[in-house]
């Protein structure tokens, strides 16, 4: 039995039989041509390029694609039909007078070897995309038939050293119980699908590909971020019931389905989910959510070598809209910068980025960009219930640019004959000056949503993403708890909605205090919805409220923690049931 812990790119636990799905190629051939041999070679490469690109259009006309999908085959029909590379190959094989194949592979590997160095995340996730396009034209040169995911006809859990995004789009996902490879981040477009599609998954593991063997039991335990290959009896049967009580506990839930998230004294919380790219709103009605709470349109651009225009924006915020059929939806404008910096965008390396040119103030300086986004967000509006959120506010002058920029941009598309509603607009507040002047904000806003992830990391000064000092990462902090409590006081006496959208507000040690603090509305990922449902229907405002009252007394977050983990494992554990 060997354990090997990565990154937990998608929740869930999946045991299976490996299939090792490998792009190693038998070796590429290296022969010398002639000077009159180099237009033939070149004739070669050009075929070659063109049936790839065939196959590249008949995956992306497939009926169950959707469109961040068809937005990654673009990216990789436009890398086929880049003339800059086309000048490489070309050039690679008159200079050196090699065969084309490998002017193309050493060609690649060079690059690839670039991206791979780089420092960051997202250029080393894209060099999986410049890896898939590259295998698929040395497939055609060199008359290989294409390895498809598509025609598996067995239940696996796909093992790979890196899984290509086209695979992942072309696999067949009902087949795909779980999935593991060495390579990959959470902001890859392997971990972004994987989510999506709701497949158990672990990325990052470093060498699992080199340990694994075809159909030996794997465990993956995409919730804890780890795997194990050939379990011992004792483990496999403690994953087997664990698994068998996650079914049997989401079954249960999902009778919450169409049941309103209401406390015993008659209060609602509205909840909603996040999402990160349209293809979740599936997951989203079937887990019973009031709407979406956070949309993050910057995973558009992150996925995205070219920066996606109005109407490829438009349309994706038309379709999520659609597909909610009147339910809310809330679009955050561009959160860019900080750890999610856009293939276009690269080469503004910063020594602070969390605290640099991030959200707002991107957009504000690239008016541009921001008018793009604003145009196809209002003109998305006709489609359904849409709300407007600014990220990372952090004072007047920001929330009043950006508003006015947004009444500007509505006056221009209705004089030009546009038809639109009047477009709620709000902030996030995750910055603590903007907890602090909320009731200053509130005026200006039509609503609050509190992003605990950023909020946390700012009021404690703890990056959110360093592991050394995680331990100072304390959602229950009383410093935190009392920004809580005033940006909920002054929203409220604004008479404006609060709600929560952080990770803070999935976690069902929480909730009981969430409620009694007076959010309106809780935003988490979709399936975290059915259990925090059922903790808001199983109390009452009254003794949530005097719940907070004791943890607002308290002096440490370890003294509240303790106090609610008593609370939840005691007198409430019924409801975590
Ligand atoms: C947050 O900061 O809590 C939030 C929801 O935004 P993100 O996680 O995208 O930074
Ligand atoms: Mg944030």
């Amino acid at each position: 039995m060997k354990t090997i812990t990565g990154i937990s790119a998608s929740p869930g636990i999946a045991i299976g039989r490996v299939f090792i799905h490998t792009h190693d190629a038998p070796a590429v051939p290296r022969y010398a041509i002639e000077v009159g041999q180099v237009e033939a070679e070149m004739a070669r490469f050009v075929a070659a390029a063109d049936a790839a690109r065939e196959e590249l259009r008949l995956l992306r006309a497939g009926e169950d694609v959707g469109e961040d999908q068809r937005a990654i085959l673009d990216a990789h029909l436009l890398m086929v039909d880049d003339s800059e590379f086309r000048d490489r190959v070309q050039n690679g094989v008159s200079d050196t007078l090699m065969n084309v194949e490998w002017v193309l592979y050493r060609s690649v590997q060079v690059l690839l070897e670039q991206l791979q160095q780089s420092e960051s995340e997202l250029i080393r996730a894209r060099s999986t995309d410049l890896h898939d396009v590259t295998s698929r034209v040395l497939n055609r040169l060199l008359n290989r038939e294409t390895v498809s995911l598509a025609d598996l006809d067995r239940e696996v859990i796909l093992v790979a050293h890196d899984l290509m995004p086209s695979d992942a789009i072309a696999m067949n996902k009902r087949m795909v119980r779980g999935i593991a490879t060495d390579a990959g981040s959470r902001t890859s477009h392997t971990a972004i699908l994987s989510r999506s599609f709701e497949i158990p998954s672990v990325l990052g593991l470093s060498n699992v590909a080199r340990y694994a063997e075809s159909d030996e039991v794997i465990i993956v335990d995409g919730t804890r971020g780890r795997i194990v290959l050939d379990p011992d009896e004792a483990t496999l049967a403690a994953y087997e019931s664990e698994s068998q009580e996650w079914h049997r506990h989401e079954v249960q839930l999902m009778r919450l389905h169409d049941l309103p998230a209401e406390t015993k004294d008659g209060k609602l919380i509205e909840l909603k989910a996040n999402i990160e790219v349209p293809d979740e709103v599936d997951s989203v009605l079937t887990h019973g959510a009031d709407g979406i709470g956070l949309y993050r349109s910057e995973f558009l651009f992150l996925g995205s070598r070219y920066l996606p225009g109005e109407e490829q924006q438009f349309n994706s915020y038309k379709r999520v809209l659609e597909s909610m059929g009147g339910k809310p939806v809330t679009i955050r404008t561009l959160d860019l910068g900080g750890d999610k910096v856009a293939k276009s965008f690269e080469g503004l390396a910063e020594s602070n980025p969390i605290l640099g040119w991030r959200a707002i103030r991107f957009c504000l300086s690239n008016l541009d960009v921001f008018r793009t986004q604003l145009r196809a967000l209002l003109r998305s509006s006709a489609y359904g219930k849409l709300n407007i959120m600014f990220p990372m506010i952090s004072g007047l002058e920001e929330l009043q640019q950006a508003a006015d920029f947004v009444d500007e941009i509505a006056s221009e598309l209705r004089r030009s004959g546009e038809k639109l509603p009047d477009v709620p607009v709000g902030i996030m507040i995750e910055v603590p000056s903007a907890a602090m002047v909320s009731d200053i904000l509130a005026r200006r806003s039509s609503f609050f949503s509190v992003g605990t992830n950023d909020l946390i990391q700012y009021t404690i000064a703890v990056d959110r993403g360093n592991e050394r000092i995680a331990y100072l990462y304390e959602p229950f902090h009383p410093g935190v708890l009392r920004l809580l409590h005033l940006v909920v006081e002054n929203g409220h006496r604004q008479g404006i909605p609060v709600a929560m959208c952080g990770e803070m507000a999935a976690d069902t040690f929480a909730t009981i205090l969430l409620v009694g603090l007076g959010f309106d509305e809780l935003s988490m990922s979709s399936s975290s919805i059915p259990e925090v449902k059922q903790i808001i229907r199983g109390i009452t405002v009254r003794e949530a409220e005097e719940i907070v009252g004791e943890a607002m007394e308290m002096d440490s977050f370890k003294d509240v923690d303790a106090y609610l983990r008593r609370l939840m494992e005691g007198t409430y554990a019924p409801l975590l049931a």
